[in-house]
């Protein structure tokens, strides 16, 4: 439920002022008001690229057993055709349509019905209703922050279903993968139209709408700050939170479920990157009150690129690498049942055994899926998990210190000194002046950004995890690199706006935005 910062602020102004009223709101710092050719440019390629780079990763994955390069040159030297690929594709199914509306449905009752208790038991967790941060107009938030719940109930359920239960099979995700990429499609587009129709015609908070006066970039960025229905349904920590990350770790176990399944056994490679990653997810949960704080909840306006991306590329790209780990065998242990297409050709059907490889040579490559295996030694194991856990304490600890240094004002020990401090002040929509701090120390006085490094190091990890055998698991370190190096360069530039001189007397404190020396 938002409530205000001041109790002063002055009436809600009618959408049209809003749009154009550009000179009167002082609340510049938050989305852009204007699109320059370059972001216009950039916005219509991922609205038209991003899907079909989704769908080109899982098809990949599906048809050419993670080969990259195996649909375009299957396509260049005329052995397959668009049309081929499409046609090997799963459509969506009544079964993938009841999952997924199962699954969503179990996360916003969970989300909306069930007040968190684990606050009430668990030492050091913060949960329960908690206050997010000050809007460009004022408004501060009140959220129910039951995440940690949601993700164990959950998951407590995933086991006594997977030990004791078995209404179904722990692959269940993995057999429906494609299928469920068209559900989580459908689900992506049509809360980001219902958040574009709603922040026009019935926002939550008209004051923190943003308009730009281009169709394109409204829809992608988002018009509304903070869309809610009801007191408590608030959009984006929703669907940032769950289903999405939820999901992860349930994905990350249906894919190693599968694996054994397929191979009898689940490789130490599947085992690190399930480990590292339910870290960072368990982590998130944890934080999710710190969440709050973040550039996603608390600068970025609820479009389709959180939309979108939190119900398709989310679950779907950041989990490519046990699509690859799932080849856990080795070619000669495999057999092809060498079906004609049909309803359910698309699914591979293997059988362990020491049937000859590549009984049909001409027959396009996709049909094979040839499982690699990814066992990886000892030393390159340790290490993998050596750079996950050094990435996850930079992650974590720089995080840790500006949740703390802001929760305290300042009033804290930071590597068990007293902070150093940049002073700083913004002025909100409704014309007041806030007053706010900026840590010079600890990994804050280190670089900008350096709570991005940590992450960047744990995204490698997990790519490295995978062996050099395929290009496509570090697809996500690539992302990652161009997100965090995106998202440190908005994020700078807003604060710039924000702050002023103050970010100026920052920057010159702390030169280098993620790595001293280099950048
Ligand atoms: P930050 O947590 O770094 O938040 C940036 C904000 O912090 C700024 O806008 C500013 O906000 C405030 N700030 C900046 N410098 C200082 C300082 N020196 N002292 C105090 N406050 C400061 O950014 P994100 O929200 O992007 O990232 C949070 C974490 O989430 C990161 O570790 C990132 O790696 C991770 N992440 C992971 C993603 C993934 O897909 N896996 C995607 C995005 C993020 P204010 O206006 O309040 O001053």
């Amino acid at each position: 439920m938002a409530a205000k910062s001041q109790p002063n602020v002055p009436k809600a102004k009618s959408i049209d002022s809003i749009t154009n009223d550009r000179t009167a709101s002082q609340g510049q710092w938050g989305r852009a008001w204007e699109v320059d050719w370059f972001s216009l440019g950039s916005i219509i390629f991922l609205l038209l690229c991003a899907p079909f780079i989704v769908y080109y990763f899982i098809m990949a994955c599906d048809q050419y057993s993670c080969a990259l390069t195996g649909p375009v040159v299957d396509i260049a030297t005329g052995r397959a055709q668009l049309s081929d690929i499409w046609a090997k594709t799963p459509p969506i199914t009544r079964k993938a349509a009841q999952l997924y509306t199962l699954w969503v449905t179990f996360q916003v009752l969970l989300y909306t019905s069930l007040p968190d208790f684990c606050h009430k038991f668990l030492p050091g967790y913060v949960g329960g209703i908690q206050e997010g941060a000050v809007t460009p107009a004022g408004v501060v938030n009140k959220y129910q922050i039951n995440g940690l719940q949601a993700w164990l109930l959950t998951h407590l359920l995933w086991f006594a279903n997977a030990h004791l239960l078995s209404w179904f099979s722990p692959t269940i995700i993995f057999d429906n993968w494609i299928p469920l990429l068209w559900c989580a499609n459908i689900l992506g587009y049509a809360v980001s139209t219902f958040a574009m129709v709603k922040g026009y015609f019935f926002p939550t908070s008209a004051r923190d709408c943003k308009f730009t006066g281009n169709f394109f970039y409204n829809y992608m960025m988002g018009v509304e700050f903070n869309p809610r229905i009801g007191k408590w349904f608030d959009f984006k920590l929703f669907f940032n939170g769950r289903p999405g990350i939820v999901a992860w770790t349930l994905i990350n176990l249906s894919f190693a479920a599968k694996q054994r399944e397929l191979h009898g056994h689940v490789t130490n490679a599947m085992v690190l990157v399930n480990v590292l990653q339910a870290i960072y997810v368990i982590d998130f949960f944890w934080n999710e009150t710190w969440y709050l704080k973040t550039i996603d909840i608390c600068h970025d306006h609820f479009g389709w690129y959180l939309g979108w991306g939190d119900c398709v590329w989310l679950p779907y790209l950041y989990t490519l690498q046990k699509r690859t780990l799932r080849q856990g065998v080795s070619e000669a242990e495999l057999q092809f049942d060498p079906r004609p297409p049909g309803p359910g050709a698309h699914t591979p059907v293997l059988s362990l055994g020491k049937a000859p490889l590549d009984p049909f040579p001409l027959v396009p490559q996709g049909l094979y899926l040839v499982y690699h295996p990814v066992q990886l030694s000892t030393p390159h194991a340790m290490g993998v998990l050596l750079l996950g856990l050094v990435g996850y304490y930079i992650f974590r600890v720089a995080n840790h210190q500006k949740d703390l240094f802001r929760r305290t004002d300042g009033r804290c020990l930071i590597w068990g000194k007293k902070p150093k401090v940049i002073e700083c002040s913004y002025t909100s929509a409704d014309g007041q002046r806030h007053h706010s701090k900026l840590l010079v120390s600890g990994f804050w006085g280190v670089a900008r950004h350096f709570n991005y490094v940590g992450d960047l190091m744990g995204s490698l990890a997990y790519c490295l995890a995978c062996g050099g055998g395929h290009l496509l698991p570090y697809f996500y370190i690539i992302y990652m690199a161009i997100l965090l190096t995106h998202r440190c360069l908005r994020d700078e530039h807003r604060c710039a706006s924000k702050y002023g001189r103050d970010w100026e007397r920052y920057t010159a404190a702390v030169p280098y935005r993620l790595l001293p020396g280099i950048f």
